[in-house]
């Protein structure tokens, strides 16, 4: 039967796309992408011509309806985002939820992720981690969120922009403790691919001592915390400040 097909793109570097991808991309009926202009790119790359139509944030539940008439007339449908996997902090999820909602057959055809690229050469522990996606522009909501999984003994991820990579950084070395080991994973797949890693302190030093390595798109990886939050002392803490409290 027809079917969304959610194909993941590369990240940076062309050649990263996959022998699949490329097949279904020709294959497709329409390809519904996050930007034109950006996939428009991808596919004369790859000698690919398709009727497009856009699928972004602001538009993406009025064209559900859309999608699954294509759907329901037996054409076969391709999801893109700009680069690497959709719905991995792209769009597509509400796409994907009803689709599969309404027993629409979508299928993944895998390939780049940021956040598994990074993890996969960072040297950070991967068996456990928690993919946190962006944090919040301002630093007051981005500060409680860092006091969320500040305690989480898995590896964390996150994505930042290169405006924020500096604060982001200076708020987790608060958070975190600036002695928290950290990786910073910047152009990855690119010709001026880095990797930083060291405590917190150590990477706001270094990024901030190079204007270079404050531009592109940066993934940032945490240490998990070494050992679980001091609960009996947080408890006793509290417990001695309820007590207080009772004192006449
Ligand atoms: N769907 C994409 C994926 O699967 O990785 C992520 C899209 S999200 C809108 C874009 C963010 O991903 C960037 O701000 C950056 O944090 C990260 N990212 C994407 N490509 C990257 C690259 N080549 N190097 C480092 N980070 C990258």
């Amino acid at each position: 039967g027809a079917t969304l097909y959610v194909v993941a793109t590369p990240i940076g570097n062309l050649a990263d796309i996959t022998e699949r991808a490329r097949q279904v991309l020709s294959a497709v009926d329409l390809i519904a992408c996050e930007d034109t202009r950006h996939t428009q790119k991808l596919l004369q790359h790859l000698g690919v011509r398709k009727p497009l139509v856009s699928v972004h944030d602001h538009n993406e539940r009025d064209r559900i309806g859309q999608i699954a008439n294509y759907l329901q007339n037996g054409q076969s449908l391709a999801l893109v985002s700009d680069a690497g996997t959709p719905l991995i902090s792209d769009p597509g999820y509400p796409l994907v939820q009803a689709l599969r909602g309404q027993g629409f057959n979508v299928v993944p055809i895998p390939g780049p992720s940021a956040l598994i690229t990074a993890l996969s050469a960072a040297g950070l522990p991967t068996d456990r981690f928690a993919f946190e996606g962006f944090l919040p522009h301002k630093s007051g909501p981005r500060r409680e969120r860092l006091q969320d999984v500040a305690a989480d003994p898995r590896t964390l991820v996150f994505y930042e922009a290169k405006h924020r990579i500096l604060d982001t950084l200076q708020d987790m070395a608060d958070i975190f403790g600036p002695e928290r080991h950290g990786v910073v994973a910047r152009e990855l797949t690119k010709t001026f691919e880095t990797f930083y890693s060291g405590n917190l302190t150590e990477l706001v030093a270094a990024i901030s001592a190079d204007d270079d390595q404050q531009k592109g798109e940066f993934v940032v990886m945490v240490a998990g915390n070494p050992a679980p939050a001091a609960a009996t002392e947080i408890d006793t803490d509290r417990l001695f400040r309820l007590l207080l409290a009772e004192l006449p």
